[in-house]
């Protein structure tokens, strides 16, 4: 393993501000200190470092931009975005358990929780103290949610919940999930389980060749009496769980140039050290090709990302324009990730180096959050006004 040099062709450092630079070495720190170390072993062992979320918590790397008030620590949405850029460099699997406990569960009770639930949940979410689920996904709708089974009834005092949800980050260890699922009039609203509510279950799916330090299961509800205070009362329709997904891609779309940088860096380190027909392999044209479009490839996704953020901060951000940039830098990882691997020959494929743990974990990110051509759907839906996909 080489010493992390990120890529910064187009001196975008000059459009961060202090307080980015800060937050950005203090993870940047923190990943070279307690993920680097563990992270290959963890993947070998299919075993999520779960130790790792309070200090995560600690750090300020869950709820970012949600109002200290709640816990949060009131930063803006590139602040986000350099967190995520710095978890997913150490792995996508770290990455996606802040995505998921800050976009998937903290964003929803901030913005459709009552007051008593996120004074209850956010201050607990943001330290790491508790742990949160995101349930939309089921077994028979995935790129579809729409179509989702799971409902819920009114029984007087509290509802009852039956249905299951399946590919669920965290699901075997969070405390709460946030459940979606359709009333009796079909309308989709948002439940926050609790573990240990009778008939709640959440089984791990094991065998993943894919973010393998990350833990993923189910939830299943059989006959679930969910308390009526915990509804999210300021959400009604599919909206609710799309905004989510909007702020999570959001998050994977700067998350994801922190792989591709990983995998640039140790490529063009490792070229420039190995000699083949007594030249350093750097010096050949077709290692040169590679290395060239790897650092354009990472410009323009940084450039993309730098860009939705000022949007976003500006509350102008539009979801196909969050489609796009999840869309394209998880794709620019992933080929980063499968070429790099080729320039360190068979080296590439052991887990001294990170190309073949990135690449296997970007399998997940190019599908979960809406796949690689569903987003492609969208920007199409987008520019033409006519939906290919419903
Ligand atoms: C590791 C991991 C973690 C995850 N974590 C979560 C989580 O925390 N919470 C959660 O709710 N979900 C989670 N997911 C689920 C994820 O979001 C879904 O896998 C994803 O939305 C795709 O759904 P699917 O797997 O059912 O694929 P499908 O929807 O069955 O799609 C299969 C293929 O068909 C294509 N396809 C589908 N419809 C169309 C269409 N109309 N036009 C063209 N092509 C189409 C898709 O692009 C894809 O290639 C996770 C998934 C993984 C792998």
């Amino acid at each position: 393993m080489y010493p992390y040099k990120p890529v910064d062709y187009f001196a975008i450092d000059e459009l961060l501000s202090d307080e980015h630079k800060i937050i950005r070495s203090s993870i940047r720190d923190w990943v070279n200190r307690s993920v680097s170390p563990i992270i290959e072993q963890a993947a070998h062992e299919h075993k999520f470092p779960h130790y790792l979320l309070k200090e995560m918590g600690e750090l300020g790397a869950f709820g970012p931009f949600i109002p200290e008030k709640y816990g949060g620590s009131g930063l803006d949405y590139i602040s986000y975005g350099v967190i995520m850029t710095e978890l997913e460099r150490g792995d996508s699997g770290i990455r996606s358990a802040a995505s998921v406990q800050t976009s998937l569960v903290m964003y929803p009770i901030f913005e459709f929780g009552s007051e008593e639930q996120k004074l209850k949940y956010l201050p607990k979410l943001a330290k790491g103290e508790i742990i949160g689920c995101f349930g939309l996904t089921e077994p028979n709708h995935g790129s579809d949610p729409g179509n989702m089974e799971t409902r819920f009834v009114d029984a007087g005092d509290y509802y009852i919940l039956n249905g299951a949800k399946m590919w669920i980050t965290n699901s075997p260890i969070a405390d709460i999930a946030v459940v979606w699922a359709k009333d009796e009039e079909g309308k989709v609203k948002g439940l926050i389980v609790e573990k240990g509510m009778e008939g709640f279950t959440a089984p791990e799916t094991k065998g993943k060749w894919s973010l393998r330090a990350s833990i993923t299961g189910e939830l299943v509800f059989d006959n679930v009496k969910v308390p009526k205070d915990h509804l999210l009362p300021n959400v009604k329709g599919l909206k609710g769980p799309l905004s989510c997904l909007n702020s999570a891609r959001y998050g994977i779309a700067w998350g994801a140039i922190g792989a591709a940088m990983d995998c640039y860096n140790t490529a063009l380190e490792y070229s420039l050290e190995r000699k083949q027909f007594n030249k350093p392999i750097a010096s050949f044209q077709l290692i040169q090709k590679k290395l060239a479009e790897f650092v354009t490839e990472i410009t323009k996704a940084q450039l993309m990302a730098w860009r939705l953020g000022v949007l976003r901060n500006e509350g102008k951000a539009t979801p196909a324009q969050i489609s796009m940039a999840k869309r394209n830098n998880v794709n620019i990882a992933l080929q980063i990730a499968r070429e790099s691997r080729q320039i360190l020959g068979a080296m590439g494929i052991t887990d001294d180096f990170p190309m073949m743990r990135h690449m296997m974990n970007l399998e997940s990110v190019i599908t979960y959050e809406g796949t690689h051509d569903i987003h492609l759907l969208i920007t199409g839906n987008d520019i033409t006004g006519i939906s290919a996909f419903v």
